[in-house]
């Protein structure tokens, strides 16, 4: 369980975990986290991975991660193997892994109990009759026809619901509640439907799947959940998952849990509690999985793990630090408002955690030639650079020097703007670690365009020398020609260039929005240091921005490179 993300925020749901242990309520508390392996897991997401893996940490309990996996033909193996992937990688480790579909059982015998309790009842009506029979907000419902069956006649239905005699559609099983009830949710939900689909974890075991409600509340107390933590959006489920939990009672009928320890399952049913938070919402990106499956399947995007995705892996391949997301989230806090979170912030958390963390190289990645004219063409030297300005346990490493070098083209200009601090002809700057350079000479090529800087070192400048601290305004940073490897360099930016990609009111829709400078490909050279990365390694090029080694492409030959995030918030000025 990771520890190591500073704990910030005295949020509600923390307090209520914290009162219950003070009260003696629970000894332990257990938690999960719910995906539906239908896709990818989102920033979204990891909002509710690290509430729910975090409390667990924080007070020495064990959270599941529990595939909900009762919705059969949306669900994919990818998924469930990427999500496993995403967890693990935000830092997080499940006590137990779990399947909804592991209860399949369990829940057909809980139905069977509210059946012969009188509190459930099998319909014939149409999923069309049904709305029709449910009523508005302002007006009450109905009951169906079907309502009255006997016990027994309900009991034989359902089991032939099961046995597979009957066809999509046709039947459904209903709580018996409240058809007037003001709660709409509570007017005779369904608990069960017919579906005889495939199954990726059961096969084609079960003609039937429970609905998710009476799924969900029962999957908690099954694992023994303490603190089901859940969206706004399922407030007014609330009643139900309550009826749900009381009405079955799974703690004191271990009948009906009698296969699960069969099969080896540990099962400790609970009496769990729901409680709501607000989904995490961020500008600049959209987080349905809807619309991230779109920009997938129709190659908006280069895959699930592109880059400028808000997926987990889409920003473990950008180069994002899972500590970064955890402080984020951190940071954020968690409440009942409903509320939009700037991407700065989040961008914030990353070059925080990686100013702290990702060594320093040097890189170019829009190269110009400066030739060091006093110096003989084969000198050659090896200069020491430390990795970390802010902290020396990171060390020094070697960088080579030669008079022949790359600069970045944007730090010479033939005619300076006003206040341009860096090269200039005739003008001097100081290149990093090095000395001071004075441009003598421009080299053009035929289409007048400068091609190369011929410039003189002052030697009474070099680094150690008395003359080294003399001062002129600004500083470049430059890789030795000779030694330096070539290397691709992507720049990424945000996925959409407006604040809300979601809003579609004036006709446009998100794919509208597509930032088209959201990645931009560039041929470099980084020194050697920098090539000899492994994959994933993160570092920060002076005074470019932070970068990746690509976790799919990067090798020490031919070098590729992520732009993480930029040092500065270039994007704040425009929110
Ligand atoms: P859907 O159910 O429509 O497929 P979902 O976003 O609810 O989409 P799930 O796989 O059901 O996806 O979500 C798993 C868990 O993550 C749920 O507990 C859900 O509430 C939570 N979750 C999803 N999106 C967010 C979000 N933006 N902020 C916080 N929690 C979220
Ligand atoms: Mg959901």
């Amino acid at each position: 369980m990771s520890t190591e993300t500073p704990l910030l925020q005295q949020h509600f749901i923390r307090q209520i975990v914290r009162d219950d242990l003070a009260a003696g309520k629970h000894s332990v508390i257990h938690t999960r986290f719910p995906p539906e392996p239908n896709g990818y897991l989102h920033l979204g997401h990891a909002k509710s991975i690290c509430l729910n893996f975090g409390l667990a940490g924080e007070f020495a309990g064990t959270c599941n991660l529990r595939f909900d996996d009762t919705n059969p033909s949306k669900e994919d193996v990818e998924y469930v193997e990427a999500i496993q992937r995403d967890v693990k990688w935000l830092g997080f480790e499940w006590a137990e892994l779990r399947h909804a579909s592991d209860y399949f059982e369990v829940f057909y015998q809980a139905a069977l109990k509210l059946i012969r309790g009188g509190l459930a009842y099998v319909d014939d009506l149409s999923a069309d009759e049904v709305r029709e029979y449910r009523g508005t907000l302002t007006e009450p419902g109905r009951n169906s026809p079907y309502r009255e069956r006997t016990v027994e006649e309900n009991l034989d239905l359902f089991q032939r619901m099961r046995a597979g005699e009957f066809a999509d559609g046709s039947k459904t099983l209903r709580a018996k509640l409240d058809m007037a009830s003001g709660n709409i949710n509570l007017r005779d939900p369904a608990l069960y439907r017919v579906r005889k689909v495939h199954h990726q974890n059961t096969g084609d075991a079960w003609p039937i799947y429970p609905m998710y409600d009476f799924a969900h509340s029962l999957s908690d107390a099954v694992e023994g959940i303490t603190h089901s933590l859940c969206t706004l959006e399922f407030e007014d489920h609330r009643p139900l998952y309550d009826w749900c939990v009381d009405k079955v009672d799974l703690a004191n009928d271990p009948a009906l849990w009698q296969s699960l320890v069969a099969a080896g399952l540990p099962t400790t049913p609970s009496k769990p509690r729901q409680i709501e938070f607000s989904r995490g919402n961020i500008n600049y990106t959209v987080m349905s999985k809807r619309k991230l499956i779109t920009l997938v399947s129709e190659n908006l995007v280069d895959g699930w793990d592109d880059p400028r995705m808000p997926t987990i892996a889409g920003m473990r391949r950008r180069g994002f630090t899972p500590a970064g997301i955890r402080l984020f989230w951190e940071r954020i806090g968690v409440s009942k408002q409903n509320s939009t979170i700037d991407m700065g912030v989040l961008e914030g958390c990353i070059r925080e955690d990686l100013d702290a963390k990702a060594p320093r190289r040097l890189a170019v990645i829009d190269p110009l030639k400066l030739t060091i004219t006093n110096l003989p063409a084969d000198h050659a030297e090896t200069l020491t650079f430390a990795n970390h300005p802010k902290d020396d346990t990171f060390g020094s490493r070697s960088v080579p020097f030669s008079p022949s070098l790359w600069i970045e083209r944007e730090d010479f200009a033939e005619v300076p703007p006003k206040g341009f601090h860096r090269l200039k002809p005739d003008g001097e700057v100081r290149l990093r670690g090095v000395g001071i350079v004075r441009c003598d000479e421009l080299v053009k090529d035929a289409a007048g365009e400068v091609v190369e800087l011929r410039c003189t070192l002052d030697l009474e400048s070099r680094t150690g020398m008395p003359g080294s601290d003399r001062k002129v305004k600004g500083t470049i940073h430059w890789v030795s020609a000779r030694d330096a490897v070539p290397a691709v360099v992507r720049l990424y930016d945000r996925l959409f260039d407006v604040n809300d990609p979601d809003d579609d009111s004036d006709g446009k829709t998100y794919k509208d929005h597509l930032n088209p400078g959201s990645r931009r490909v560039v041929h470099g050279y980084v020194e050697p240091a920098a090539a000899g990365l492994e994959r994933e390694d993160r570092v920060q090029f002076e005074r470019l921005g932070f970068f990746v080694a690509d976790m799919h492409d990067h090798t020490h030959a031919a070098p590729v490179f992520n732009r993480v995030v930029t040092l500065r918030d270039s994007w704040a000025k425009q929110a």
